[in-house]
């Protein structure tokens, strides 16, 4: 058998070594944006995910985003709306980082009739991906602000769109998704609000991303123990990271959530979301938590979003730093 000589050996290993550095940065980033910097909080849902080509997704701005000037948002390319409930979309935020108590964060600042993540959207000039029949309210609420009604893009059940190199689409949450009237005002919304009488805007979605490095991740939005999960989610998009939400009561609980992380998805590695408690304390997690009932519950890595801490994860799901 020839052998190499050391030049050539050494050739190889710096053209293998230039093969290889692209690949160990190809990392996808996730930073939470919680209300309580180093902790995971009861309104926290707020997720920046950062493809490693740049593209910058925000997911459920909801409440703990404290309006467009937030510095922790920087560019943001995309924005993601699972459903229209308060806490998601952001019908009120935060005023700063910080304030208040994480068990029980302060969210004074009105973002009605427009909502945090339209606010956003305008003043970032984002597209906001949606699913079921939200596109057509987002695109009035750009259009009536000044914005570019064709921003706000569908992707609707079973299809998907490629934004800034990473594919989006939309699967069912078992969920409800009614518009609150105070969205649309005036006698139309005073005689829905007196009536109880939510707007339709179609159904609540959960997302499936691919990113540019290949990993797909399931972001779950609200939702309870859908078939989907396991048809789709698994059995076409092959997610290998989830974001879960363990809240209960409105959602799936922590034995709910473990059960469709273990069975059903089986993803690589999960981030607990949507506690609606206060998760942690000091950074650490609280026990006798629903977050610890989940993180024990769970077969595969459980992270935890602590705001404003970047997890970076591979192609395959696994954290690489930060976890
Ligand atoms: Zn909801």
């Amino acid at each position: 058998m020839r052998k190499f000589s050391t030049a050539t050996t050494a050739a190889i290993g710096f053209v293998a070594a230039l093969l290889a550095a692209p690949v160990l940065a190809a990392n996808v980033k996730v930073t939470p944006l919680g209300s309580h910097d180093g902790e995971f909080c009861p309104q926290d849902r707020a997720l920046v995910l950062e493809d490693p080509n740049g593209t910058r997704i925000l997911y459920d701005p909801g409440r703990t985003v404290a309006g467009p000037n937030d510095p922790r948002l920087g560019k943001i390319d995309i924005v993601l709306v699972t459903h229209m409930h308060g806490d998601h979309v952001g019908n009120a935020h935060i005023k700063d980082v910080n304030a208040g108590e994480c068990g029980k964060p302060e969210t004074p600042v009105s973002a009605m009739p427009n909502s945090n993540a339209v606010n956003i959207a305008l003043a970032k000039k984002s597209k906001i991906v949606t699913g079921s029949e939200m596109q057509a309210f987002f695109a009035a609420k750009l259009r009536t602000n000044g914005g570019q009604a064709s921003d706000a893009m569908l992707a609707r059940f079973g299809g998907s769109v490629t934004v800034g190199g990473v594919r989006i689409a939309t699967v069912p949450a078992s969920h409800s998704n009614g518009l609150d009237p105070d969205y649309i005002g005036g006698d139309l919304g005073k005689s829905m609000k007196d009536a109880g009488i939510a707007g339709y805007v179609g159904e609540a979605t959960g997302y499936v991303l691919k990113f540019s490095n290949g990993l797909v991740a399931y972001l779950s939005g609200d939702t309870g123990i859908t078939g989907e999960q396991e048809k789709v989610v698994r059995g076409h998009y092959a997610a290998k990271l989830a974001v879960m939400n363990i809240g209960d009561g409105f959602t799936t609980g922590p034995a709910e959530a473990a059960y469709v992380m273990n069975d059903l998805v089986k993803p690589n590695a999960v981030i607990a979301s949507h506690a609606n408690e206060a998760g942690t304390k000091g950074g650490k997690v609280v026990p006798g938590s629903k977050t610890e009932t989940f993180m024990k519950a769970a077969k595969m890595p459980v992270h935890i979003p602590l705001s404003g801490k970047t997890m970076e994860f591979d192609a395959n799901g696994k954290c690489a730093a930060g976890c």
